[in-house]
């Protein structure tokens, strides 16, 4: 089985290019945003837990997103492997993931980073707000927040699985619009292929 990260801070254009990614090479997509305003739409206990938290741009714990990552690893069938979006987000989320996959017999295939600049962070973001109505994308407040939670949380994955020989970046900027999206898409397939 493959083991992808779809890995860069918000509004790098991970979503967009998970599809691409996940008909190429037939692996299962996982958000754990997406699964996360899935709870929240429905209603349940974990849904309610969470909305305060994402709505703050912070961060829901650990051992929330942790398990619902594993019981998509037991319950996902047909798929030569997965692509995880947004998952992990901190050190113990990705040493996590390792003693998961380790009981597995497997392990992480490789990281592909989506690397964009704040500036353009900002710029999307607030571009998507007005598209997908995400009140999480709706408040300066909130945008800065989860741009600083990336930085601090998040961004020490970059060495930890550069230290393992995981770490693939790709410029995650290709110009605005669609043309844009298509440059980024071809980056990633051509640095995906090699690996
Ligand atoms: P974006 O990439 O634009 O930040 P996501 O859909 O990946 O959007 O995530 C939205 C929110 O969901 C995050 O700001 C965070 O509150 C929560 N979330 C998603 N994935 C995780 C995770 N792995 N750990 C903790 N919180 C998460």
């Amino acid at each position: 089985m493959k083991y992808f990260i779809l890995f860069g801070p918000p509004g790098a254009g991970k979503g967009t290019q998970a599809t691409g990614i996940s008909e190429r090479y037939n692996v299962k997509h996982i958000s754990t945003g997406d699964l996360l305003r899935s709870e929240i739409a429905a209603g349940t206990e974990l849904g309610l837990q969470a909305k305060n938290l994402i709505s703050a741009g912070s961060l829901v714990p650990d051992e929330v997103v942790e398990g619902m990552i594993e019981s998509k690893f037991d319950t996902v069938r047909d798929t030569e492997g997965f692509l995880l979006d947004g998952f992990p987000r901190t050190l113990a989320q990705a040493e996590a993931l390792d003693a998961m996959l380790a009981k597995r017999g497997e392990e992480v295939t490789a990281v592909i980073s989506l690397m964009i600049s704040d500036e353009v962070i900002k710029a999307r973001i607030a571009h998507r707000a007005a598209i997908e109505g995400r009140a999480d994308d709706a408040r300066e407040e909130t945008i800065n927040n989860r741009i600083r939670t990336y930085h601090n949380q998040t961004e020490p994955l970059i060495e930890y699985y550069k230290k393992a020989g995981k770490y693939h970046e790709i410029d995650g900027y290709g110009g605005e619009g669609p043309e844009g999206i298509e440059v980024v898409r071809s980056r990633v397939f051509s640095g995906m292929d090699k690996i």
